[in-house]
């Protein structure tokens, strides 16, 4: 609760009379001094708010605000934590931080449907599922993936052959 300065001042200059540091009869002297004296520092204190200086006070001890969007360009995507750039920022690194691409898009909020990638590689990867779509779409494809959803026999030996080269 904020006094009066009016109350203030009396307070004080009571004080001082209980305390016996001025005399009942310089009361009304004191007292006026007590008020001005007041009167200055509060004028004082809202020309600092006025001139944003409590504010600017506000802002420094304020945690930065990361833009996550500067984060993102055309051929790189930096780590909004260590500041490296990748064209992809991965699982794998973001577990260095604690992270995960989920907790990560949290604390800085980005939208879950942005891809942590930077613009080209998310355009791309766009295209290449433009491309994939009418293929997945066509009747041979979903005949086949209806008939037996669970043999992939090709799949299985390419995987086999690429494990045994590297
Ligand atoms: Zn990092």
């Amino acid at each position: 609760m904020v006094q009066p300065l009016t109350e203030m001042a009396k307070d004080l200059t009571l004080a001082l009379i209980e305390n016996n540091l001025i005399a009942p009869e310089d009361m009304q002297q004191r007292l006026q001094q007590i008020y001005t004296s007041l009167c200055e520092l509060k004028a004082r204190e809202d020309r600092n708010l006025g001139s944003g200086e409590g504010r600017e006070e506000e802002v420094r001890t304020r945690p930065p605000v990361v833009d996550w969007r500067k984060s993102i360009k055309k051929h790189s995507v930096a780590c909004l934590i260590c500041g490296t750039s990748f064209k992809q920022l991965s699982a794998r690194h973001l577990r260095q931080h604690d992270l995960d691409p989920r907790t990560y898009r949290q604390r800085f909020g980005i939208p879950r449907t942005q891809a942590l990638s930077a613009k080209e590689t998310t355009a791309l990867r766009r295209r290449v599922a433009q491309n994939i779509r009418p293929w997945e779409k066509a009747p041979t494809y979903v005949q086949a993936h209806q008939a037996a959803p669970a043999a992939r026999p090709i799949r299985a030996r390419k995987k086999a052959t690429t494990t045994s080269q590297s």
